[in-house]
């Protein structure tokens, strides 16, 4: 799960990383009390949305004065923010968080992310901050510094050193730079993160060391022990398939693509989805309904692929194991029947009760394409769409 920058920030606070002074606010009348209040000049003005280069998309300005901020704030709260990573339909922006304008001299970078290979957190450093770390790894790899964490140690003051010197810090903020990575390390385990990322870390005119942006995420599969942090969702920022999937403990992530697919198993998903696109096809959506789902949950998922407007066709490949095929077929049959389905269905399905399966499709009123195997399937739900 995603938090925004300002939830990130807290968590900062909690864990004494410093951050700059910030006020979220959710309507343009009050930024110019917010501004008065952090006192600064300049104050900046950041749209609060889960995704990155917010900078470049026009979400962060400076403000002169409260008046300013008041304006900055009126045409960031309410704007769909394109950025690299919202893709071209943007993000709309709903809060915007003033903060606290910073002198800075220097813009470094700092990450932390689990490394899968060697199951270690994996501290990531660079002198090149506010720019893509993906820009700097293609161009410059070698100015990106990395250290693996051993769980057992932990990150000890000698490892901060380390990163501080590779960083090339010196004096005051260097020594704020040991207790900063120390923390931000504790952070990141005792909050069960799978990323956090520091993009600008900055260093000030007056020789302080703060984290002026914060992207953080949190592991799903943790998040059952922090009450605290799963208040920090924000339903607004995620799709709204993916919600109502998650409601029906359905497996679901969108895609780019036209073939909606409804699977079950991972396994067979993954090979559903290789099979579309070997075929010439482009799935629209990983949909894995799980291997007890009953006729409710089938009739869930099939709703959720027809409410995509981009799916012009539905591919459903079933191996029926602990879900038979005659209790998959009645759901779609179901769902089908109560909704109206102006796309073509292409129908791959064997295993238990098989027979009776095709019985019940065969028996509805619906039009459905039967595929052979799965090669066949693939290939008639390309055809369909053509
Ligand atoms: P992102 O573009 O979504 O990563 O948002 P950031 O929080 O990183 O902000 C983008 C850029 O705005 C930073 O790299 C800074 O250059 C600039 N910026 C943000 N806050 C301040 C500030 O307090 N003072 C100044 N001068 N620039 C800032
Ligand atoms: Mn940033």
């Amino acid at each position: 799960m995603k938090i925004h920058e300002y939830q990130g920030k807290e968590l900062f606070r909690k864990y004494k990383v410093p951050v700059p002074r910030g006020i979220l606010i959710h309507d343009k009348s009050e930024a110019a009390a917010a501004a008065r209040e952090i006192g600064t000049t300049p104050v900046v003005v950041k749209a609060q949305i889960h995704a990155g280069g917010r900078g470049k998309g026009g979400g962060v300005k400076l403000a002169k004065s409260p008046e300013e901020a008041e304006q900055h704030a009126g045409k960031i709260i309410g704007m769909t923010l394109v950025t690299h990573q919202t893709g071209p339909e943007g993000r709309l922006v709903k809060k915007v968080l003033i903060e606290e304008g910073m002198d800075i001299v220097r813009e470094l970078y700092l990450s932390l992310i689990l490394d899968r290979e060697t199951s270690q957190v994996m501290i990531m450093a660079s002198e090149a901050g506010g720019m893509e770390i993906e820009e700097v790894a293609e161009a410059t790899p070698e100015k990106i510094i990395i250290e693996r964490i051993d769980p057992v140690i932990g990150v000890k003051p000698y490892l901060a050193r380390k990163i501080a010197f590779a960083l090339n810090l010196e004096g005051e903020v260097f020594k704020q730079a040991i207790p900063f990575i120390i923390n931000l390390y504790q952070c990141f385990v005792k909050e069960d993160l799978s990323m956090l990322e520091i993009n600008p870390l900055v260093v000030t005119g007056d020789n302080r060391l703060l984290a002026l942006d914060a992207k953080i995420d949190i592991d799903d599969n943790a998040l059952g022990r922090h009450p605290d942090l799963q208040e920090m969702r924000d339903l607004d920022e995620e799709d709204p398939n993916e919600i109502e999937a998650s409601k029906y403990r359905l497996n679901y992530i969108q895609l780019d693509g036209n073939i909606g697919c409804m699977v079950n198993g991972a396994g067979l998903a993954m090979a559903t989805m290789d099979i579309v696109k070997h075929s010439g096809g482009e799935p629209a959506n990983f949909l894995d309904v799980g291997g007890g789902a009953n006729e409710e949950m089938i009739e869930n998922a099939f709703r959720i692929l027809l409410s995509d407007n981009k799916v012009k066709a539905i591919f459903i490949n079933i191996f029926g194991g602990i879900l038979r095929c005659d209790i998959l077929a009645a759901g779609v049959v179901a769902a089908a029947r109560k909704l109206s389905v102006k796309v073509p269905v292409v129908i791959r399905m064997e295993g238990t009760n098989m027979e009776e399966g095709h019985r019940i499709l065969n028996e509805s009123d619906i039009n459905f394409i039967v595929g052979n195997g799965m090669k066949d399937a693939a290939k008639k739900v390309v055809q369909a769409i053509k």
